[in-house]
């Protein structure tokens, strides 16, 4: 005893001496030295005076021998022990050791950091709150199962729940045990006993110091702070106060500086406090907003310190002006208050120590400690107790006031117990404090109990580090953890108390922690309900409501808001939010996640003793909404306060009916559960009818009713109450009517029983009465009769009957009128008093005419809703089928509910459960049932949704009166349901007679009972009410609720049948002539076919029952004669007479123009827009074209246009509709772009080049492997499904009949032949209707922006910008080019430390990755340039863009577009070469082939009349040369001096991109590498034709077009000799094709040996230069081919040209040429030739694809044979055999022909060209990257893994490196290198998975948010600096949390604009969308949307598409100009930036 305590002891003295060591000052400098000084301390004390430093810390040495050294190290003179020296760091980094996750034995209980992901999995958690942390979470576990994750933010704190048996369904392996495995440290770590003492002993003083701290730390407790503000004496308080926190027991000096602190609010901001603190601090602004943010983050800030109180108060009050608050302590106490911070902070490090062993038994340790009481002997009693004037009891005081006792213990206080045990039941309606005492037993004062009742002392950093090491500490010490819920149940009420009334910081409470933890672990409620705690909890509750809401005599609370003060009145926001918290800790209490885990111990919630309390706080709430009917004015303002009653009563709801399904477990064998359950219906039922009124007398009966006129009195909606009352009555079976008619006097709590009384007589009615009103209420409000109210009354009615809370509501008022009627001996008493509530007792007596009703005109409706209500009655039986579990029961409601809200129209998942009740989505069987009820059909195209529509046979179920629907719907409802059978059978829609349906009653009771409500309807009385309202409609001609009121009686007519049998005689139906007013509305000439339909059908089955009387009271009314022809005329199955035919007709046509109408105002919209632009002549086609382009996606609209075209070939004007001519000039709307799909094989990435030169197939995005695993997973999910599912149809047939019907073919070959687009068309079209909204809707989706980026470098891109896409070498050289410079550096960087010395000159002369070029597309609506000149160009140049009237496609330029000539010519390509020099060539000018071309494009009648002088000549070339001088973006894309030549240049550069474009896409598109495969589509064909009919017709016009001579030789010369052109060979064909006078055949070879050449060279030199990858995949991919060429002039070129005159080569590599050799044998050991030959195979290969386009342009007849590509397995063969193919056409060599004609012809061109390459351009410029190969392999977006989930498991720095195609093969790479990656062993060092990172598709790349800027911004800045793909012109992200693709586009290459867009993901759920909610990450990659989405950015469709869509339904079009507007809000960074916190727990 020793040293242990001794050393603690003076543990205390030491702490409290730290003050004076440091001169009572705490700053910025020390606190580190402070924090270290304390933890040294601490550890030392802890280990026993150091002895045990050593077990703790085995790795070091270096520990202090005792205090004084530790005090004196962290006092000595010089610098203080610098942080490495801590022995209790980790050494790395300084940084205190990691958190150890491992939890072994015990619940993890992490609390998650903000930032962190949160795993839940629904297959395995027990419920919503049950989270794992990223440490525990393992994805092996859950596979298939659907894991939601999110993202924990600051408010949303919660702990893991790993290693809670109670939180999961099964038993989870934690992935930390499971990466531990083996792991676990090497020696037994035995902690002795004196280690545990001082552990001990050290723990219980620190908290003792931090408790005895705080007690004296209570100036900022609004009773403190308000008396010393106000006081006087506040100068002698405040150094009272200072005194009285001395410590007694240990030397503590105080000193007599004072401080003032500043304290953080929850309801002043930044202005307010900056203001203040400039003030008192005379600062300023920057110091002020710093101290502010301290303020904000620490929770309070040190303004002041300084000796001179006075001052120090002068200042207090300043600081406080505008209701801040601020506080004095001595300099002593503020250090000391300080110090807790560092204490804590050790206790925190402590309780997570690494070692697992000793973590053990500190934590047990420290719950033992936390559960002591805390001892109170040596403290003082703060003086404030003297200074507040007490009146009541004043331990009562203490408690409001959040103080301490006299004895410094915690005061007693809330309401928890009742006081006597025996009440009446009207005692119930007393206030809570004349019922409930407060307990007197006293209270654990543990010092838990302290450190939670002192939770609103701290301050907002130390309040969160307090919290961390309470909940999650002691709630995973399952020993501890009943301790400690008893200890905090005790002190609920105190915590509550201070929550609503004393917090400043009420987000920050500590109960909600506590609460979420304790309240939702079931054994722990459990025992709270057991153990007769409850009323420690509802007890504070129902105080709380009653204290703040104004209450009436009657004790009902008036629900107004309470009234904010001002500003800073937090505690009525306080209160507010504690209330509905409160509430839901209630609900948590005695929820169970799912009813099967209900105990039959749960039972004791009905005990009188809970009961009592149950209905105390339920009857706050009964009809306590009230309000009245306004008469006279209208409502001037409406309030919204019944917001917060609707929605604390929706809490309310879901605990009655939790309560109520308790019941369910109820043993009926047990007698005393039984006795519970019968005196809770009794106690109940008696307490309700304290509710009761008065009572009238009716004249007529010997009974009275209820008086109570809705419309005159105040009327409520809601009683839980009566809730609770129904549901008990339903689950607990009731059929004993005689219960409810029991009346007792008292009860009592103890003993549970009830006191019966023999006199009184019970009235059920006057409970149901109250039900009634609501439901009367509603039925006025629905009527109009309430209009005066307000908007905001209908609203209330709509949420009460709605779906979302009716199943508490009003679907429980029903029940009980039906009770009510089962329960009431007078049948005509219950309809009394029905239609007397209604109003309308008095029509039905005969005493007023129906239009002298109160509701006037509007009587009509309030019968419709009356007769709903008796048909609710009759039919809606569900709370009376006790044969169904409750599983049955809710799975009958939701197919209900989705049954009903499918019927009318296919709707979104998001759609159709827009409204549903969270209790129906989250039930476990909503999906099946949605299988099960409807077909799903997937999404089709880039945003749209998959759909859900009802199947057939549900349709066939339908009630449309059900109580399900609306009943405004109902007319809609049954005309949808009417529709829809008639679709499917061949009965018209007016001729189906609807059922009600009705479900026959069996269970033992319960039937009996209900056959009463039966004979409600069957009563002579009731039949005369439906005589007479059939008689006011056959009167009145009013139809309105006649349909409904046949449908009763319909219902009435099979009710009688299912129980006595169809022949059963209707007594009451009979005899009341019925029969008489049915034949009247048949014969009625006014009544709609419907109505008379169902009126036969009743008739009919009258008829059936008794002919005789029937017929015998048809005749006394009408006639023998009349009703004989009546019968004769009516056939079988009612065949409807002539007239009736006609008036059918009549209606269907009023219909149909209904239907019209409609269909026009959703388009009018639309049709507005243009409606300028819509040609007067014929709007139908227009509109309907205007359907499809809004429709379609991508270019199926386009495929339209053009098919159109195929028939006809002469287009029709989209403006004028007439067809183009040869007199007018026709074009094209077309949008001209840089594009930057142009990749080039990089240097150094042995990656890209290995797959740049592998085969196609294999790096397809969707290959069959991907296609199959896609599917599989969905039939996985399916079959699960479906073995659960007995329904006729599977839903997983359908779910993806598609694939499933053609398994053997795949959405590639559908590609090929173009079904896609077909079926998707066609599909469009047929649901155009339905549709429309929806496609409106998705562009909702599309959120554009635009950001005009302003940064240097995007500022230079304009001047130098455009037109430098054939640059001028020296231009490069200089360096003046910007892009260059940033380029240079971007290759500098990317490439880093790998790159050689040289590194930057090679790259440059290998060019970039990715080369700008300008592309065109259009959207194929061609007009009259007259046409478009008059409807879409402005005064400003079309340049800046416009969109096409029809479709709205961003468009800037305009082509003209001419007739092609009828019969297809002759084109010769095959021509001797005039010169063989390369610089002849290149200077020819003449451009003959463009002659020849022309002939062939354009028709003849055309070309003269161009030529021939006319009216129509001048005409022509006028419109022609506007087009051309309009056509600005022309003369962008090859900038020169002259006008003319520009525009020819720029036109043949265009066809040659454009050509490349088409086959790049094809690439993509196309299996392998068939040349059959690249098929340019007919819109880009027509564009592509009229691309060249305008460049050829320039030149065959030149004479006419310009007028001055030009220097066109010189021209090309420059351009041909001088600047090296960046567009690619294959466009230097084109361009030298429209130029030269050789032949097309010549031109080809000229060519065809100048790519050669250069590619020969590059591969050479690239094999000399980067890092030998390239010369190691050229061999590999040789050694596997079997090679038939002959290579060996090959080879001797080689040698001969490359190797012989030049030293620069390496050896090897001439020795590998060289000893080719080509006997077999020796070939597979040195196949380098080989291999080099295929690369240059491959190399090629896109050039003579292109040209193979080029051909087929020119003769359409030419088809290269289809290979079967069975014979040439080899993909290389057959690339060789195709491109021989065309050499062979074309009559030029091949390649290896071409080898050797170089060898061996000195006069060829052939020779000539290589040299001239080889020796002169390839030298010269080498620098400017010639040696540039363009990229072979197939160009697309990053591969993106099937399931969305495989984003969780990427750590960062993985998926950086991760461009999917650096492993192995094609498409799965991703995938399977990111499981690699995750398989690895995840350090715990690391930070945890930041999800919020986009993933550049182009490139790879990941984009993080760790910066301060936006997302966006960040984005931006990859696009404009980091990308080496975007060229700063497009990217695409993804962004897989938010599941959202981002793409930033330029739409205008040379502005500073840069546009955002947001497009729905590829990942969709099962559901067909991609909006998920919260964290989910089940996603499955949409193969078919990606694809579009690659597709798209390909061939240029994404700007169509995105100008289509998102900037149409921007609406700014002006003027067929677009006007790009920037849009307010960034919902996207909103989303970003709030670390999304769309969870709550
Ligand atoms: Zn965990
Ligand atoms: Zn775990
Ligand atoms: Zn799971
Ligand atoms: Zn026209
Ligand atoms: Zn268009
Ligand atoms: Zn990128």
């Amino acid at each position: 005893m020793t040293s242990i305590e001794e050393n603690v002891k003076s543990l205390k003295g030491t702490l409290a001496s730290l003050a004076k060591l440091f001169e009572y000052t705490r700053t910025d400098s020390n606190k580190a030295i402070i924090n270290d000084l304390v933890m040294q301390l601490l550890y030392f004390t802890a280990t026993n005076g150091g002895k045990h430093l050593h077990d703790l810390f085995p790795n070091k040495n270096n520990f202090p021998d005792n205090v004084s050294e530790i005090l004196r190290g962290a006092t000595a003179a010089g610098p203080f022990p610098k942080i490495a020296d801590k022995f209790y760091v980790d050494g790395k980094e300084g940084k205190l050791s990691d958190i150890n996750p491992i939890h072994t034995g015990r619940p993890c209980s992490k609390k998650f950091k903000k930032g962190e992901p949160i795993y839940r999995c629904h297959d395995c958690g027990f419920d919503d709150t049950c989270v794992l942390c990223t440490y525990c979470f393992n994805k092996k576990e859950h596979e298939g199962h659907q894991v939601y994750v999110s993202i924990a933010s600051a408010s949303n704190e919660g702990i893991c729940d790993c290693g809670d048996p109670e939180a999961w369904t099964r038993e989870l392996h934690c992935n930390c045990e499971y990466q531990n495995t083996g792991k676990k440290s090497k020696r037994d770590v035995v902690v002795e006993d004196d280690l545990k003492m001082s552990i001990k002993a050290t723990i219980d003083l620190v908290l003792n110091f931090i408790i005895e701290v705080m007690i004296h730390t209570n100036h900022t407790l609004p009773e403190v702070h308000k008396n010393l503000k106000s006081s006087s004496t506040l100068k002698g308080l405040t150094i009272d106060f200072s005194d009285d926190a001395s410590f007694q027991d240990v030397e503590d000096q105080n000193n007599r500086s004072f401080c003032l602190i500043l304290w953080n609010d929850e309801f002043h901001n930044y202005r307010e406090a900056n203001d203040r603190i400039q003030a008192v601090l005379e600062c300023d602004e920057g110091l002020a907003h710093r101290v502010a943010l301290n303020v904000d983050k620490e929770g309070r800030a040190l303004l002041k310190n300084e000796t001179d109180i006075d001052s120090i108060i002068d200042s207090y009050y300043i600081v406080q002006r505008n209701g801040l608050t601020a506080t004095i302590h001595s300099s002593r106490d503020y250090f000391k208050q300080e110090l807790i911070k560092d204490i804590v902070d050790w206790l925190t490090q402590f309780i997570n120590f690494p070692i697992f062993e000793i973590q053990s038994v500190i934590r047990q340790i420290f719950c033992e400690s936390m559960t002591e009481a805390f001892d109170t002997t040596n403290t003082v009693v703060p003086t404030y107790l003297s200074s507040i004037s007490f009146n009541l009891s004043k331990e009562k005081e203490c408690f409001e006031r959040g103080l301490l006792t006299d004895q410094n213990k915690i005061p007693r206080g809330g309401l928890t117990k009742f006081s006597k045990d025996e009440y009446a039941v009207g005692d119930l309606k007393n206030a809570i404090d004349k019922l409930l005492v407060a307990d007197d037993k006293p209270l654990a004062n543990s010092r838990l109990q302290y450190l939670m009742y002192f939770d609103v002392r701290y301050w907002k950093s130390l309040r969160k580090a307090i919290h961390n090491i309470i909940t999650p500490v002691l709630v995973s010490n399952l020993s501890y953890k009943p301790v400690f819920a008893e200890q905090f149940v005790e002190i609920y009420p105190h915590l509550l108390n201070n929550r609503a009334y004393l917090d400043r910081e009420w987000l920050l409470n500590i109960i909600q922690d506590t609460t979420v933890q304790l309240f939702t672990c079931p054994k722990t409620s459990l025992n709270i309900l057991v153990n007769g705690n409850l009323g420690s909890i509802l007890g504070p509750v129902i105080q709380l409501f009653e204290k703040n809401r104004s209450i009436t005599e009657n004790n009902d609370i008036i629900w107004r808001r309470r009234p904010i003060l001002s500003p800073s009145d937090n505690i009525s926001r306080s209160i507010m939010a504690t209330e509905s918290r409160s509430l839901s800790d209630i609900v948590q209490l005695i929820e169970c996640p799912n009813i099967n885990s209900f105990k039959e111990e749960h039972l004791c919630i009905l005990k009188n003793q809970n009961l009592a309390l149950l209905i105390l706080l339920l009857e706050k709430f009964q009809s306590n909404w009230k309000i009245k009917r306004k008469e006279g004015e209208h409502v001037l303002t409406e309030s919204t306060e019944f917001t917060v009653y609707f929605e604390l009563n929706s809490i309310l709801y879901s605990l009655v009916k939790k309560i109520g399904q308790i019941l369910l477990k109820v043993n009926k064998e047990n007698e005393t559960s039984k006795q519970i359950v019968t005196n809770s219906i009794i106690l109940l039922n008696n307490f309700l009818q304290l509710n009761y009124r008065k009572e009238k007398i009716i004249e007529q009966g010997d009974f009275t009713v209820m008086d109570f006129v809705v419309a005159k009195e105040e009327v409520g909606f809601m009683n839980p109450v009566n809730s609770l009352l129904s549901y008990v009555l339903e689950y607990s079976k009731w059929t004993d009517t005689a219960i409810l008619n029991d009346k007792i006097i008292s009860f009592s709590l103890q003993r549970n029983e009830v006191r019966h009384h023999d006199n009184n007589i019970c009235d059920f009615l006057r409970i149901s009465d109250i039900s009634l009103r609501a439901i009367v209420l509603c039925s006025q409000i629905k009527s109009g009769f309430w209009v005066r109210n307000g908007m905001l009354v209908g609203k209330q009615e709509a949420l009460y009957t709605g779906s979302f809370m009716s199943e508490g509501g009003f679907l429980r008022d029903i029940h009980l009128e039906q009770c009510s009627i089962m329960v009431e001996p007078s049948l005509k008493r219950s309809l009394f008093n029905f239609l007397d509530r209604f109003d309308l007792l008095n029509w039905f007596l005969n005493k007023e005419q129906i239009e002298e009703t109160k509701y006037d005109e509007k009587v009509y409706y309030i019968i419709e809703e009356l007769i709903i209500f008796f048909y609710d009655l009759l039919t809606n039986r569900l709370p009376f089928r006790y044969e169904l579990t409750e599983e049955q029961k809710e799975e009958l409601k939701i197919k209900n509910l989705i049954s009903f809200s499918l019927c009318r129209e296919p709707l979104t998942y998001s759609k159709l459960t827009e409204n549903f009740p969270p209790m129906a989505l989250e039930h476990p069987k909503f999906y099946d049932i949605l299988q099960e009820v409807s077909d799903f059909s997937p999404p089709r195209g880039l945003s749209d949704s998959g759909l859900y529509r009802l199947k057939d046979w549900v349709y066939k179920t339908l009630d449309p009166l059900s109580a399900f629907v609306d009943s405004s719907d109902f007319q809609e409802t049954a005309n949808a349901i009417r529709t829809e059978l008639s679709n499917h059978s061949h009965v018209k829609a007016d001729d189906i007679v609807l059922q009600p349906r009705i479900a026959k009653l069996e269970y033992p009771g319960v039937f009996e009972n209900f056959e009463r409500v039966s004979k409600f309807f069957k009563t002579m009385q009731f039949a005369k009410l439906l005589y007479k309202l059939l008689q006011v409609s056959v009167d009145t001609d009013n139809e309105g609720f006649l349909p409904n009121l046949l449908h009763l009686v319909h219902a009435i007519i099979l009710d009688d049948e299912i129980s006595n049998g169809k022949n059963h005689q209707l007594q009451s139906i009979i005899e009341i002539p019925i029969c008489n007013l049915l034949l009247m509305i048949i014969e009625s000439q006014s009544i709609s076919q419907s109505n008379i339909k169902k009126a036969e059908v009743i008739l009919d089955l009258l008829f059936q029952k008794d002919e005789t009387i029937i017929e015998s009271s048809l005749i006394d009314c009408f006639g023998e004669e009349h009703i004989k022809s009546y019968r004769k005329s009516k056939p079988k199955n009612g065949e409807a007479s002539e007239s009736r035919e006609e008036k059918r007709k009549r209606l269907a046509q009023h219909r149909r123009a209904k239907i019209m109408k409609k269909f026009e105002e959703q388009q009018r919209q639309f049709a507005n827009k243009n409606k300028k632009l819509l040609s007067p002549e014929s709007p139908e086609s227009s509109k309907e074209r205007n359907n499809n382009a809004i429709d379609k996606e991508g270019d199926s609209i386009m495929k339209d246009e053009s098919e159109a075209d195929e028939s006809s070939e002469i287009r029709t004007c989209i403006l004028c509709q007439m067809p183009e001519n040869n007199e007018e000039l026709f074009g094209l709307p077309c949008f001209i772009n840089k594009s930057s799909i142009f990749w080039k094989v990089p240097l150094n990435d042995s990656a890209a080049i290995k797959l740049n030169f592998n085969e196609w197939n294999n790096q397809n995005a969707i290959n069959d492997d991907e296609i199959n695993h896609g599917r599989r997973v969905f039939d996985e999910i399916n079959n699960k499904k479906r073995k659960r599912i007995d329904s006729r149809e599977s839903h997983a047939e359908a779910l993806f009949h598609h694939e499933a019907s053609n398994p053997t073919e795949s959405p590639i070959e559908e590609h090929q032949d173009n079904n896609i687009e077909d079926e998707g068309f066609h599909d469009a079209l047929e649901h155009v209707e339905s549709d429309y909204d929806d496609v409106i809707n998705a562009y909702d989706d599309i959120i554009v922006d635009e950001i005009e980026y302003n940064n240097n470098d995007s500022e230079n891109d304009t001047p130098m910008g455009e037109g430098i896409d054939i640059e001028i070498d020296h231009d490069r050289e200089e360096g003046h080019s910007v892009e260059d410079v940033q380029e240079d550096y971007q290759n500098h960087t990317q490439q880093g430390q790998s790159e050689t010395t040289d590194g930057s000159n090679i790259s440059k002369e290998f060019g970039k990755s990715v080369d700008k070029r300008y592309v065109i597309s259009t959207c194929g609506h061609g007009m009259h340039y007259k046409c478009f000149n008059q409807y879409v160009k402005t005064a400003i140049s079309y340049t800046v863009g416009y969109q096409c009237p029809l479709c709205r496609t961003l468009s800037n330029s305009f082509i003209p577009s001419f007739i092609k000539p009828s019969l297809p010519k002759e084109f010769e390509i095959e021509g001797e070469p005039i010169s063989s020099k390369y610089n002849q060539i290149v200077v020819q000018k003449n451009g003959k082939n463009t002659e020849k071309i022309c002939s062939l494009f354009i028709n003849e009648q055309f070309l003269q009349n161009l030529i021939r002088p006319s009216a129509i000549k001048d005409k022509l070339l006028k419109d022609l040369c506007l087009t051309i001088k309009e056509n600005q973006i022309l003369e962008k894309i090859y900038s020169d001096k002259t006008n003319y030549f520009s525009n020819i240049q720029s036109l043949s550069i265009l066809i040659g991109n454009t050509i490349q474009v088409h086959e790049i896409t094809s690439r993509f598109l196309s299996k392998d590498e068939d040349f059959n495969e690249v098929e340019i589509s007919k819109t880009d064909n027509t564009l592509l034709t009229s691309l060249i009919q305008f460049r050829t017709l320039l030149t065959c016009c030149k004479k006419e077009l310009v007028k001055a001579t030009v220097t066109e030789l010189m021209e090309y010369e420059v351009l041909w000799k001088e600047k090296f052109l960046h567009v690619g060979l294959f466009t230097e064909l084109i361009m030298l094709s429209f130029q030269c006078d050789e032949s097309l055949q010549t031109l080809i070879q000229f060519n065809v040996t100048k790519n050669f050449t250069i590619i020969l060279t590059s591969l050479l030199d690239r094999c000399q230069k980067d890092d030998g990858s390239i010369t190691i995949l050229i061999c590999a991919n040789g050694d596997e081919y079997d090679c038939k060429e002959d290579l060996t002039f090959l080879q001797t070129l080689i040698v001969e040209k490359f190797f012989e005159n030049k030293n620069e080569y390496l050896p090897e590599l001439i020795t590998c040429i060289k000893s080719y050799k080509f006997n077999n044998v020796q070939k597979s050991k040195n196949s380098f030739l080989v291999g080099l030959y295929l690369a240059i195979i491959r190399s090629m290969l896109p050039f003579y694809r292109q040209l193979y386009s080029f051909i087929r342009l020119l003769k359409p007849s030419f088809k290269i044979k289809s290979n079967d590509n069975n014979h040439l397995k080899n993909k290389n063969d057959l690339i060789i055999s195709q491109m021989k193919e065309i050499s062979s056409y074309l009559k030029i060599g091949t390649l290896c022909e071409l080898s050797e004609t170089i060898l061996s012809n000195e006069s060829k061109l052939e020779f000539n060209v290589f040299d001239n390459v080889l020796h002169s351009k390839i030298p010269k410029f080498r620098a400017n990257g010639i040696l540039t190969l363009e990229y072979s392999g197939v160009i697309r977006l990053i591969d993106l893994p099937m399931q969305l989930d495989k984003f969780l498991e990427v750590p960062p720095a993985v998926l950086k490196k991760t461009d999917s195609r650096a492993t192995d093969s094609g498409a799965t790479v991703s995938t399977s290198s990111v499981t690699s990656n995750a398989e690895g062993s995840l350090s715990y060092t690391s930070n945890p998975i930041n999800l919020q990172y986009s993933i550049c598709l182009l490139c790879g790349n990941k984009v993080d948010l760790n910066t301060p800027s936006t997302l966006t911004d960040q984005l931006i800045r990859h696009f404009l600096l980091d990308c080496e793909k975007s060229a700063r012109l497009l990217s695409i992200f993804f962004n897989p949390f938010k599941n959202i693709i981002v793409v930033i586009l330029k739409f205008n290459s040379s502005t500073n604009l840069v546009s955002k867009f947001l497009l729905p993901s590829p990942y969709l759920n099962r559901h067909g969308e991609s909006n998920f909610r919260r964290g989910e990450f089940n996603g499955l990659l949409n193969v078919k949307r990606f694809h579009e989405l690659n597709k798209m950015w390909l061939n240029q469709g994404l700007y169509a598409f995105l100008s289509r869509t998102a900037i149409c339904s921007r609406n700014v079009l002006q003027g067929g100009g677009i006007n790009m507007e920037q849009l307010p809000n960034d919902e996207f960074d909103m989303l970003t930036d709030q670390e999304v916190g769309f969870m709550e727990w």
